[in-house]
């Protein structure tokens, strides 16, 4: 049996865009590859809301990042580093790696970063090269208002980057609209592709900063895949994972079929009915105010510790979730990236009653009524 993935990345993702994943290879140096690439970059910038071309080369999240630490700060750069959580760190150590002066920023956890934040963070460090901020802080559920944080900053000031890798495809994301000048990704989260594409977006700023410098790596030189998708076809500098391109295209289209708008829509009324049904169980989410509260993964709070517990018990009913990370090993993490609606939601609800009462918690039975009147009403 195949189990189902609420876990954050992969998730359970429709037939057709497995299905298309399996078509025959082509070559990556002639056509139809540089019409799937020129498809897969419309409907990204479409969903982006961007004019600048999105870099799509072999990677993960963390493959993204290290392209944007490399293209676009220098060692000595002063950089501050907002972090609220696990992603958050991980950010900052990239940069480090890259000889990145951190100013680190932590943010308490089970919260986003507030324009507030972003007004302390200049106060400590007036002239930064660059800033940090992770958008979905998929190791605690919280989302960061991101226009309202990069309003806090002068339009000419630092570089803003952006890790979206949990946020892209499930929440809100405009980076021309908000002023992120580079913006990283990957497929198998709010794209619903399998794992192995990363995605990187540039403002125009952040291109003039790549172009000023020579890039450490060869393989994630944006400048680089820049020129060679600028030739008189696109394409890619090295090879392309051809047939998950051939899935990011079908999921696209599945998403733009549904209406991005729509979709987003969906993900909050998911989350929400969700963490509705954790409070009617007796259960707490991790984070506190509903106005940080992810579209895109819940952090529930696992009384007595049991976080592990509760993943390996789900596990034995056939449905897969995430333990806490980092310092909140008591965590379970449930993602709402699939778009299975009720059906998926009762799924995962009920099946974190019937584990939690294996872990010998208490939990309260009328959850899935309580749940279920949140989502009919939100759906009208
Ligand atoms: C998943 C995730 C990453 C890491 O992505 P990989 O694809 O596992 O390399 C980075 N940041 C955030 C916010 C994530 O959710």
């Amino acid at each position: 049996m195949q189990p189902h993935l609420f876990t954050p990345g992969p998730v359970t993702i429709p037939h057709r865009i497995r299905q298309r994943g399996a078509e025959p290879l082509i070559s990556h140096r002639r056509e139809p590859f540089f019409s799937l690439l020129e498809e897969i970059s419309a409907r990204l910038k479409r969903l982006l809301r961007t004019k600048e071309p999105p870099v799509l080369f072999p990677g993960s999240g963390t493959g993204a990042l290290e392209a944007l630490a490399s293209n676009l700060i220098a060692p000595g750069d002063r950089v501050i580093s907002f972090s609220c959580g696990a992603f958050g760190d991980r950010f900052r150590e990239i940069a480090a790696r890259r000889g990145a002066d951190i100013i680190p920023a932590d943010i308490p956890w089970g919260r986003g970063v507030t324009a507030d934040d972003v007004k302390d963070g200049l106060f400590r460090c007036p002239d930064p090269a660059a800033v940090l901020l992770t958008h979905n802080e998929t190791s605690t559920g919280a989302v960061t208002s991101l226009g309202e944080c990069i309003a806090a900053l002068h339009p000419d000031g630092p570089l803003v980057l952006v890790d979206a890798v949990s946020s892209l495809g499930a929440i809100p994301c405009f980076p021309e609209e908000w002023g992120i000048d580079g913006l990283a990704s990957c497929s198998q989260k709010g794209l619903l592709t399998p794992p192995g594409i990363a995605v990187a977006a540039l403002s125009p700023r952040g291109w003039a900063r790549a172009n000023s410098f020579s890039c450490p790596s060869y393989y994630f030189d944006l400048p680089m895949h820049r020129r060679f998708l600028e030739k008189d076809r696109p394409q890619n500098p090295y090879t392309p994972p051809v047939t998950l391109l051939y899935s990011l295209d079908e999921a696209l289209r599945f998403l733009e079929d549904f209406g991005f708008g729509e979709w987003f829509r969906m993900k909050a009324r998911t989350a929400g009915t969700f963490g509705t049904a954790c409070e009617a169980m007796g259960l707490s989410l991790y984070v506190k105010d509903p106005t940080f509260r992810s579209p895109a993964v819940t952090a529930v709070k696992v009384p007595g510790g049991k976080g592990k517990e509760m993943k390996r018990a789900l596990e034995a009913l056939g449905v897969d979730a995430a333990a806490g990370q980092g310092k909140e090993p008591s965590l379970l993490r449930v993602a709402h990236y699939s778009p299975g609606g009720w059906a998926e939601l009762s799924l995962i609800a009920g099946s974190i009653y019937g584990a939690g009462k294996k872990c010998g918690l208490n939990l309260r039975p009328d959850f899935l009524e309580t749940a279920w009147n949140r989502w009919t009403k939100e759906g009208e």
